[in-house]
Parts: structure tokens; sequence; C-alpha cells
């Protein structure tokens, strides 16, 4: 069961973000993908770094390239589901339901999210 989904809100607990939200917390953000393989997220707005592509010309006669800003996946263990309920970063119990479906839980307050 993964502990970060896409689509869930978390919050950046270690890196360059961690203290670069609100109140020098954690940056919060919206996960857009996560690679369960590489044990990673890419997280809206977080681990953004600059990259300097070569300025070329698209067919169209667009002007692509020069400094970019590209989010990189950052590691799960970076980064901590927000619950819903108690608006924290929690840790995540798991729980069955009735029909046997592994449901998530936060560990603070209990409920499932
Ligand atoms: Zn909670």
């Amino acid at each position: 069961m993964e502990r970060v989904k896409r689509e869930d809100t978390v919050q950046v607990m270690r890196g360059k973000d961690a203290s670069g939200g609100d109140e020098g917390r954690g940056k919060r953000a919206r996960v857009v993908r996560v690679h369960p393989d590489e044990g990673t997220a890419l997280v809206e707005g977080v681990n953004v770094v600059t990259r300097h592509e070569p300025v070329q010309r698209t067919r169209r006669g667009d002007k692509s390239g020069g400094i970019q800003n590209v989010e990189r996946p950052v590691h799960l263990s970076n980064v901590m589901p927000v619950c819903p309920s108690c608006d924290a970063p929690t840790r995540v119990g798991v729980r069955i339901d009735d029909d046997g479906d592994k449901v998530r839980v936060c560990k603070k307050c209990g409920e499932d999210f």
C-alpha cells in the first residue's frame, strides 16, 4: 500500500524545500506522479532545478530551450502526506475495512484518507 498517492497534498520535511513554505515550515504541494519503483514522487513546485538548454527554433519558428525550471522527483522519505482532517503532516497507518479494502488512516487523528 502506497503511503503517498497522486493528488495527495504532501509536506516537504527534508531538503531545500523543507523551510520554503508558510511560517518557515516545509512547502506543501500536490503530488503529480508517484514512481513506486524508485520510491520517488513528482511534487508540484518542489525540488525545482534550473536547466540550461540550447536555444533552438522549432519547426513553427518558436524558440525553445534557454533557462527552464524543471521539477525533479523527490524521495518519498523526504515528504509526508498531509492529513485533511487534522491538517498536519502525518504518518500513515493501514486499516482493512469491512469489504477487505485497505484504507489509509492518519496515525494522529485516526481518520481515513
Ligand atoms: Zn489526521
